[in-house]
């Protein structure tokens, strides 16, 4: 074999993992099916360049001290990032958020991997997962068709999951519990697991007419011929089916007595008009889930019709819900801490297709990729960033301690940072700002120590 890693895919990550070992100087052929010899191109792909952003040309906040996704900015530029450097000479005014030219962007990515002498960029595609040497697929949420296949078929029957829709993400610690309470239904188990966030019959009322009223985004062409999965019909669209849909849906009250609304007929409470239920969403139990609410909702519109369900009032979104097309492994079950599919370890993944989302964490999860078949090729033992870091938190996220079931795409935020347990000097929790702070210092003190003890 003439190369010592194949990188399939040269979007965000497949660039950046690139990157990362040729810089090293590994051998690495790059292959890409835009470019190639018969016109390959995804749906959303405009151009042939390398590392295209699809759609806007932002890699959100540059804030490092108060943003999670600005501290993974900064952890990537520690590590000698392709994509942070080329961002930060493509910057373009845009606040506090690190917007860029994206064709200078794409070019500066090209021209220094082009630049690697022991890189080969090669406009193919591929159709088929290799049998042997390392190999990372970074083909992204709009991989080839036949290559889709082939992962489909070495990942068992159904693994490789075809998402049509996902509902929002709430940080746990901006829920009302005076309002909601944990409960499961008739009480069955012997956990109660969900949150339960109770609505009188006006409140219903008020919420499902705004739901039908709210403002939706629009399907592109390619997506609107993807039909709705039944179980994952947005709420808008149940809600346009008739007044009751949701109340024998998602947000049926029924064996859920609300132990704020207690008389003494009924002690344990009442079951309420409707509710809406959060499920746990991560292993640390900072990030929760609103079940049933996968929307296209404009995000705006999330945040107003969302932040009217009692309990809800103040809630921090970590993620909003959103529906389109997109191709991701289940990665907490079949990729091991390392980005390697169980049952075939010479296969990494990096990008979007792990289960990351946006073009920040999909060129971090590559930079990962790109750091671990490094070492993997040169025999050095590796070890993961600690998950105090960005860098560590996403990838444990992805690996293992997500919930496998209800996994979906996810952008990095502070809920997938262990909780922090400072306190001020009057010994009360911390409030956000502050917060936010204490855990961007506690990260960026563990990636140097780690960077300092690992041989990258
Ligand atoms: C329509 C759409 C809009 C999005 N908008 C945003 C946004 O505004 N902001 C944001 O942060 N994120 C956005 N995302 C999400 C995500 O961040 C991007 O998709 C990001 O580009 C993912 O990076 P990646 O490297 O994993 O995949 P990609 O950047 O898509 O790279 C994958 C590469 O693999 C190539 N490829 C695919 N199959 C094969 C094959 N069989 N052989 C060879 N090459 C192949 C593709 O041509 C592509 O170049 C969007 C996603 C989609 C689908």
């Amino acid at each position: 074999m003439e190369y010592d890693i194949h990188i399939i895919g040269g979007g965000l990550a497949g660039s950046e993992a690139a990157w990362q070992c040729a810089r090293r100087g590994l051998k690495v052929r790059l292959s890409e099916m835009r470019g190639d010899a018969a016109g390959d191109r995804s749906p959303a792909h405009q151009t042939d360049a390398l590392a295209e952003m699809v759609c806007s040309n932002s890699l959100r906040s540059d804030d490092h001290t108060a943003n999670a996704v600005g501290l993974l900015h900064q952890e990537m530029r520690e590590l000698g990032s392709l994509v942070m450097a080329a961002a930060d000479k493509a910057r373009v005014p845009a606040g506090s958020a690190l917007a860029v030219d994206r064709d200078v962007f794409s070019a500066e990515i090209e021209a220094a991997l082009a630049a690697q002498p022991t890189l080969t960029i090669v406009r193919e595609r591929v159709d088929q997962l290799p049998d042997a040497g390392l190999t990372i697929i970074s083909t992204g949420p709009l991989t080839g068709e036949a290559l889709a296949g082939s992962i489909g078929e070495a990942t068992g029957a159904g693994a490789l999951a075809f998402f049509d829709a996902i509902a929002p993400i709430i940080h746990r610690d901006s829920i009302d519990m005076s309002v909601c309470w944990m409960a499961s239904r008739w009480d069955k188990g012997e956990t109660k697991d969900y949150i339960n966030c109770p609505m009188t019959q006006e409140q219903y009322e008020a919420f499902h007419a705004a739901l039908i009223a709210g403002e939706k985004t629009e399907f592109k062409e390619w997506e609107a011929n993807t039909p709705y999965f039944d179980g994952c019909m947005p709420i808008e669209v149940m809600a346009e089916r008739g007044i009751e849909t949701l109340r024998f849906g998602p947000m049926k009250p029924v064996g859920l007595d609300n132990p704020h609304d207690a008389t003494p007929e009924f002690p344990n409470g009442r079951w309420p008009y409707a509710v809406v239920q959060l499920r746990q969403d991560n292993k640390l139990g900072t990030l929760w889930n609103i079940v049933g609410f996968q929307t296209k909702l404009r995000h705006a519109e999330q945040i107003r019709i969302f932040r009217t369900i009692p309990g809800l009032e103040n809630a921090e979104f970590a993620r909003l819900g959103g529906l389109h097309r997109n191709t991701f492994l289940n990665s907490p079950t079949l990729l091991d801490r390392q980005l390697r599919l169980k049952s075939h370890p010479h296969i990494r993944f990096a990008g979007q297709i792990t289960g990351c989302e946006g073009y920040v964490e999909s060129a971090a999860v590559g930079l990962l990729a790109g750091l671990m078949a490094s070492a993997e090729a040169t025999s050095r033992e590796w070890q993961s960033p600690p998950r105090t870091t960005a860098l560590g938190g996403l990838l444990a996220h992805i690996t293992g301690d997500a919930e496998a079931e209800t996994y979906q795409p996810m952008n990095i935020n502070f809920g997938l940072f262990p909780p922090i347990a400072a306190t001020n000097t009057n010994g009360k929790k911390l409030r956000k700002p502050d917060r936010k702070l204490a855990y961007t210092q506690r990260a960026k003190a563990d990636l140097l120590a780690w960077i300092g003890s690992v041989a990258l």
